[in-house]
């Protein structure tokens, strides 16, 4: 029995008819319209802006049967079942369920009775199922979380690799992949990988508005962590730790203060990681002490912060992890402590990677852009959206911009590192730099005659941290550029030339000197 075809519905009539929507959201009408036409799609939408409906649509109005590829069994279970409620044939093959529930889906799915079938992309690339679905006739395929298939992103899953070959196995299907997070290097990899070329790029406002973004120096996370925490009461709120032990610390420190708190981490019992998440799902006012293992496929509206105990590992997945607040649209903030040992303890990780060199390099430069958000002087909205190749205006609603007072002129040290980045031909690192300004000895210095050069120990009042953090605001504030090459120099951008020639000024947030830093001085 297959269902009877009359004639193909428009998008806007069945996300009328099945959705109940009577308009499109930004992007989805471009999506499904490429989609349509037969073209491959590479969409780069926020969360929660409606990327389901940019094939599940197209899918119910070219008939046949959809493919979607998704990483986890949850979020298929969790769409499969939507679309069922919505009275579509819908239906996911996956290693959770019944040998003969899958055998029955798969019946249907070759019978013509299924519109839309979830596989993992391990199952789909399979040379029986590759075969299989050869002899049927497929709408399109959607790729879900396609960021996955970048190796150098945040997010990698080997399996995602695999699917690389799906343009040579479905020539003349179209394929469309969606993801919330990527930034221009991931979206060339899954451009590489996914498409070999033609694909039309639907790429929507990261700015999610009523996300406060704030940062503070870490001086003791666990009384940062409960003040925060207190001074939001009443409200379900997202703990992002590095370490499963810091998950149950964070946790019991909360419980300890009244709050109801959980930890989540991959090392748990599958029981207790489920109930602690059901609880935070369903409980108000609940606060999740999590490592990374929470969040994928968290569809929590009411989320009032994130706030993350120790550094992301990237502004990718920063923004990913932030973006699990405030979903309602309402107020919301993300908060963020910053510590050099998080940094230190990140560059190792990197270094200890078993890469190659130039997957190093550029988790390198991902790490330094993270930094040099945390390090901005000016509006940190602004510092993200430019990250993902965003425009933004000054944003109103980060510390940056509503706490400028912290800012001060620093328009004569910055004068002092431009010019001696453009004395010494802007191939050195910040390191030889500061060496430089601060009149160290190093074999490097001697090696290069630069104990010669005019400014050589002038900025010795300064610390090193505080020229570092200075050069990194430099950077985040678009007057120095990082490491084009690779090998980590720095060179002047037309702005820098600008306040090297007098013609502007910078203002640097002061260095907030860190507890070690305030006992070694006493
Ligand atoms: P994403 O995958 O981008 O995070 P979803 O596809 O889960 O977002 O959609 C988020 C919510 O928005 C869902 O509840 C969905 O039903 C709703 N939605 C999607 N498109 C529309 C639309 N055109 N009009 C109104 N609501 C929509
Ligand atoms: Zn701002």
């Amino acid at each position: 029995m297959s269902v009877p075809e009359i004639r193909p519905a428009s998008c806007r009539q069945i996300l009328k008819d099945v959705f109940g929507y009577s308009q499109f959201r930004p992007g989805q009408e471009d999506a499904m319209n490429a989609l349509m036409g037969g073209r491959n799609v590479l969409a780069v939408m926020p969360t929660g802006s409606g990327k389901s409906l940019c094939f599940q649509v197209p899918a119910l109005a070219l008939g046949s049967l959809a493919i979607v590829v998704s990483p986890l069994v949850a979020l298929m279970q969790d769409q499969v079942t939507a679309l069922q409620l919505a009275g579509v044939a819908a239906d996911t093959i996956n290693s959770s369920r019944p040998y003969d529930d899958n055998v029955a889906v798969w019946r249907r799915a070759a019978a013509g009775q299924l519109r839309l079938l979830y596989l993992s992309p391990e199952r789909l690339m399979t040379a029986a199922m590759l075969k299989a679905l050869g002899k049927l006739s497929l709408s399109l395929i959607a790729v879900d979380e396609a960021h996955c298939i970048s190796q150098w992103g945040p997010a990698f899953r080997p399996e995602y690799a695999a699917l690389a070959g799906l343009s040579e196995a479905f020539p003349r299907v179209p394929i469309i992949a969606l993801t919330a997070t990527a930034d221009e290097s991931t979206r060339a990899d899954i451009r590489a990988n996914l498409f070999g070329g033609e694909v039309d790029e639907i790429v929507l406002g990261f700015d999610r508005p009523n996300i406060r973004l704030t940062v503070a120096p870490k001086q003791g996370w666990k009384q940062q962590l409960l003040d925060f925490v207190k001074a939001h009461p009443r409200q379900s709120g997202i703990v992002y730790c590095l370490s499963r032990k810091r998950t149950e610390e964070a946790a019991a420190l909360l419980v300890e203060a009244g709050v109801r708190a959980l930890a989540y981490h991959a090392g748990m019992s599958d029981e207790i990681r489920e109930a602690n998440q059901n609880a935070f799902m369903s409980e108000p006012y609940v606060v999740m002490a999590a490592t990374i293992a929470f969040g994928m496929g968290i569809d929590k509206a009411d989320v009032r912060y994130v706030f993350h105990a120790d550094l992301p590992a990237s502004l990718e997945a920063y923004y990913q992890e932030i973006g699990r607040a405030g979903r309602d649209g309402k107020p919301a903030e993300a908060h963020m402590l910053y510590g050099r040992g998080d940094i230190r303890m990140r560059q190792m990780f990197i270094d200890q990677e078993e890469t190659s060199d130039e997957h190093k390099r550029r988790q390198h430069q991902r790490l330094s852009a993270l930094i040099g958000y945390c390090e901005a002087s000016s509006c940190r909205r602004k510092a993200l959206l430019a990250y993902f190749g965003e425009q933004g205006e000054e944003c109103g609603n980060c510390d940056a911009c509503l706490d400028p007072a912290t800012l001060a002129d620093a328009t004569g040290e910055a004068w002092m590192v431009l010019d001696l980045i453009e004395r010494t031909g802007e191939r050195y690192g910040a390191a030889h730099i500061i060496d430089i300004l601060r009149g160290a000895e190093t074999e490097k210095i001697a090696a290069c005659g630069h104990d010669r050069l005019d400014g050589y120990g002038s900025g010795r009042s300064h610390k090193k941290e505080e020229w570092r953090s200075l050069i990194h605001q430099l950077v985040a504030g678009g007057l120095l550029i990082h490491d084009v090459a690779g090998y980590g120099g720095l060179s002047l951008s037309p702005e820098g030339e600008l306040l090297l020639g007098g013609k502007r000024r910078f203002m640097a947030r002061q260095h907030r000197p860190t507890r070690k830093e305030r006992r070694a001085a006493e």
